[in-house]
């Protein structure tokens, strides 16, 4: 029997692995609280016997997430790490602070599988799903190597989180367990291309995260051509899921939208995603596009970006231009650990 990563339960599912092996339920919250705590050992859990430590080291593990690599931008000191997986596979991690805080941006994937023209994670495609102790040890290793408390948590690094839905799903309860890291659903933002059967999914359990869509479209010609998805779910169906996500869970969905030189940042489309979004309660997040050296599009021009802006406005829609934080160490999705895995490759 294959040893069961025990970062990777809710407390629930860890109540239900001790009784399996014959031990009292409480043991179950100790446990919990170590783990979360960041102790990365069974000899740590010192309020345990040596009996049931000895016990547990037999049967179970606590997984663990390397620094491979850390890369700090010297304007703004966003700091992006590579993280090396136990079984050897490369991961990217970000860290930004804010006035109200860090935020972390985790993986949920290695790799990914949506293709989406523009962006660097799917190049090579989908490797693996990560487990939610993966995600959960990404946040415990950042904390301990920047030596500052994680408040905020965006899904948003390599990987398509509602694609590997069991996992994300357990990685939010553990996060937001108050044993657990214990941060509140409205600091989480999760951001999906748009799997609408998942979405709806999520809708149901009412964990009230925020939502981040990544249109990048305003109609579906457009949006097949940059994103794969789009073949499967129309535009309409996905607002359509959305509109049942604010009622489900009454929270202000965000749209992000990466603005492609000539692609997708006309006037037009700006008029058009304006009609799309009417009287729906969401904010817009325009994205100038980070150029990526294995896809040959190109960013949008400032003042075409203060362009679409200004439309969006005059409509009533809520919009920012997002910061680029980073800028000098390819803080985009997947760059570093492209660049990192050719490098090796040349070794
Ligand atoms: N798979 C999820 C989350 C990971 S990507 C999703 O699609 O939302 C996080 C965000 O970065 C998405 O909005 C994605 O479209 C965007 N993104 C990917 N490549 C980018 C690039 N080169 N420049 C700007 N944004 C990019």
């Amino acid at each position: 029997m294959s040893k069961v990563d025990l970062m990777s339960l809710t407390k629930e599912e860890l109540i239900i692995f001790l009784e399996e092996i014959g031990e009292k339920k409480f043991r179950a919250l100790q446990i919990f609280q170590w783990i979360h705590k960041g102790v990365k050992s069974f000899e740590e859990m010192s309020n345990l016997s040596k009996n049931l430590r000895q016990k547990l080291s037999e049967k179970a593990y606590i997984n663990q997430v390397g620094i491979e690599g850390k890369f700090v931008s010297k304007i703004d000191g966003t700091t992006k790490y590579l993280f090396l997986l136990e079984d050897g596979h490369i991961i990217e991690g970000v860290v930004m602070s804010y006035k109200h805080g860090n935020t972390a941006c985790i993986s949920s994937q290695v790799g990914c599988a949506m293709g989406c023209s523009f962006c660097a994670s799917s190049v090579k495609g989908l490797e693996r799903n990560l487990k939610a102790g993966e995600m959960i040890a990404q946040i415990h290793t950042m904390e301990e190597d920047f030596g500052e408390r994680i408040s905020n948590i965006v899904i948003m690094g390599s990987g398509e989180p509602l694609h590997n839905y069991k996992e994300v799903i357990n990685f939010l309860r553990i996060v937001n367990d108050e044993d657990g890291l214990n941060i509140g659903n409205r600091h989480i933002t999760l951001s999906t291309c748009g799997l609408v059967p998942e979405i709806k999914d999520l809708a149901d359990l009412r964990i009230p995260i925020n939502l981040a869509i990544s249109l990048h479209a305003p109609n579906d010609e457009i949006r097949r051509k940059m994103m794969p998805i789009a073949n499967k779910y129309k535009i309409d169906e996905l607002i359509q899921v959305c509109r049942y996500y604010l009622q489900q869970t009454n929270r202000r969905i965000t749209f992000e939208y990466a603005l492609i030189r000539d692609v997708n940042d006309g006037e037009d489309e700006a008029y058009q995603l304006s009609r799309l979004l009417k009287g729906l309660l969401c904010h817009v997040n325009l994205i100038p596009v980070n150029e990526v050296d294995e896809r040959s599009f190109k960013k949008s021009q400032h003042n075409q970006i203060k362009i679409f802006e200004g439309i969006l406005k005059k409509h009533g829609i809520e919009v920012t231009i997002r910061r680029e934080m980073g800028a000098d160490i390819n803080a985009a999705c997947g760059q570093l650990r492209n660049r990192h895995l050719q490098e090796k490759d040349r070794k």
